[in-house]
């Protein structure tokens, strides 16, 4: 067979030739829509990597981008790429310190910015590389002494770089994770691993998006490559809805009524609230279009995914991933072999994390060895595949996420079960060790989240004088809504060994959040580290 290269130029190649009229749709900041094509995204995308040719970007270069989910956004992609460069995206929600670090650690020559997420640059620039910054304008005329996105495009000599063809195993893309555990670490992405990767989330059996679908991508774009969703729904030709600022419930709700969006996909917060909308207005919003959200993320609580189901008629799929896996892991699901179990079997697998996507491999392990997939053995999981991280970016002696024989150890313990459903217990360092047994965190926090007067719940580890540690539940009431400590251990006790209870519930008014919208669980064992100990 041929060597054909994977890359996304000829991804954007074929979306230009066979799509080019499908729309994508972004949501201005003044709230009108701005329509473009995916003709325009291939011209725009060539206009862009010729301008950063024109600013001396090299091939090999990084060049960052600090924007919401809009269309420039997606030229930038793609665009960058095509000049041979890197896509660094810039996650604008993190603290400046660790924004001039990440962009400092990747040698980020020039950043494209949001108009409205320049305070966010003004906080960094002077600790960061960027030799250039292209601003992507909310609307008037181009800001004085700033270079315009769109002026550079104008001036753009886009002749040849639609027709560029990398070497698919160069890097595209690049994402630092969140560094909840020391300093963030690069991940590169290569055009094969992207390639790869979306084809595979396109899958029936994975994702299921194809040329038909509207997809609008609620994680934002510095998120692991919005979950690979702009590039999966280029293979496909389908059309993409982009929020821009509008995240919230209510503009999200519009948006995916308004035009007709069937897949979306973001962390559970976002989708609490938009639950939390949908039960107070069912009736404002046709959703008739709407197949799939995806939650992925963190753990997606039962009460949700039942609570779409049961009230509102939309179904929820469930995914893990991580930004060392391009993310894409496992999916939830379910296959022939369940289509026949009672509805509380099939629930119970929906609120698995599911079995991996084809070309990822899972295992766990323990201590003592491999575990045995029973569904009840706790082990770390690994993985490999060709969309999962090899070695960090620049790194040095952090090769310990990785085995003897090249699996990547996600720092996730799971028990899989005989059908190969993985369950995510918890993250290594959420995991409650009381007494030397362990306590899932997760699981009490989707029980807590089951209870008609919590909104919001995260357990978290306290230390204990005599047990080591013990499980502490930081809720978040409904408003209108009262409950006691006693009152939702009594919700719990039915489904839970007596020891894991939490023994403290503390009422809080919200859950602090990391810059992806997922608990902050860290925070919260700070704020309560000496409640036993004094
Ligand atoms: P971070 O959360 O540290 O910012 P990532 O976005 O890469 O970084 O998140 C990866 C981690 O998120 C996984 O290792 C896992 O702990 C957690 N995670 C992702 N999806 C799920 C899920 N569906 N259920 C439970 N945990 C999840």
């Amino acid at each position: 067979m041929m060597d054909y290269q994977l890359t996304l130029p000829a991804l954007l190649r074929r979306a230009d030739t066979f799509f080019g009229s499908v729309e994508i749709v972004t949501r201005l900041p003044d709230g009108s829509l701005h329509r473009s094509t995916y003709a325009d995204l291939a011209r725009r995308s060539a206009m862009l990597a010729a301008a950063l040719r024109a600013l001396g970007i090299q091939p090999g270069d990084r060049v960052a981008t600090l924007c919401r989910n809009h269309s420039q956004h997606l030229e930038a992609y793609f665009g960058i790429p095509l000049a041979g460069a890197v896509t660094h995206t810039l996650n604008f929600r993190l603290h400046p310190d660790d924004l001039a670090y990440i962009a400092g650690h990747a040698g980020d020559r020039a950043v494209v910015v949001d108009q409205s997420l320049l305070p966010v640059l003004d906080e960094f620039r002077a600790r960061a590389p960027f030799e250039h910054v292209l601003v992507v304008r909310d609307d008037g005329p181009p800001l004085a002494e700033r270079l315009d996105f769109e002026v550079a495009l104008g001036e753009a000599d886009t002749s040849s770089f639609l027709a560029f063809e990398p070497d698919e195993k160069q890097a595209a893309a690049m994402c630092y994770t969140s560094g909840t555990t020391g300093r963030p670490k690069g991940v590169l992405y290569s055009h094969r691993a992207i390639v790869l990767h979306s084809l595979v989330c396109a899958h029936r059996d994975a994702l299921d998006i194809g040329e038909s679908d509207v997809v609008l991508p609620v994680v934002p774009m510095f998120h692991v490559n919005a979950w690979g969703l702009p590039y999966t729904a280029t293979l496909v030709g389908a059309k993409q809805v982009l929020p821009g600022l509008h995240t919230d419930a209510a503009g999200l709700l519009e948006l995916l009524a308004d035009q007709g969006v069937t897949v979306t996909a973001g962390v559970p917060t976002v989708w609490l609230a938009v639950l939390d909308a949908l039960d107070r207005d069912p009736r404002a919003y046709d959703l008739s279009r709407l197949r799939s959200i995806l939650v992925g993320g963190a753990a997606a609580p039962e009460a949700m995914i039942r609570a779409f189901q049961e009230r509102h008629g939309l179904h929820v799929v469930h995914l893990w991933g991580m930004t060392e896996m391009t993310p894409l892991g496992t999916v939830s699901k379910l296959g022939p072999a369940l289509a026949s179990a009672p509805d509380d079997v099939r629930r119970r697998y929906q609120l698995t994390q599911g079995r991996p996507v084809p070309l990822v491999e899972a295992r766990a392990h323990a201590e003592n060895g491999p575990v045995p997939w029973d569904g009840r053995t706790p082990g770390e999981l690994e993985v490999a595949g060709p969309w999962v991280v090899s070695s960090y970016y620049g790194d040095n002696g952090l090769d310990d996420r990785f085995t003897g024989d090249g699996w990547f150890r996600t720092g996730d313990i799971v028990t899989i079960d005989p059908l190969g459903f993985v369950s995510i217990q918890d993250r290594a360092k959420d995991l409650i060790k009381s007494g030397g047994e362990w306590i899932s965190s997760v699981a009490l926090e989707n029980a807590l989240m089951g209870h008609p007067a919590v909104a919001e719940a995260a357990v978290v580890a306290v230390p204990h004088p005599k047990w080591q540690e013990r499980p502490l539940a930081a809720v978040v009431l409904r408003e209108g809504h009262r409950a006691t400590g006693d009152e939702l251990r009594e919700h719990l006790a039915p489904h839970f060994a007596s020891w894991w209870l939490p023994d403290a519930v503390e009422f809080v008014d919200e859950i602090p959040r990391t810059a992806a919208g997922k608990f902050r669980k860290s925070a919260l064992r700070e704020r309560f580290s000496s409640y036993w100990e004094g």
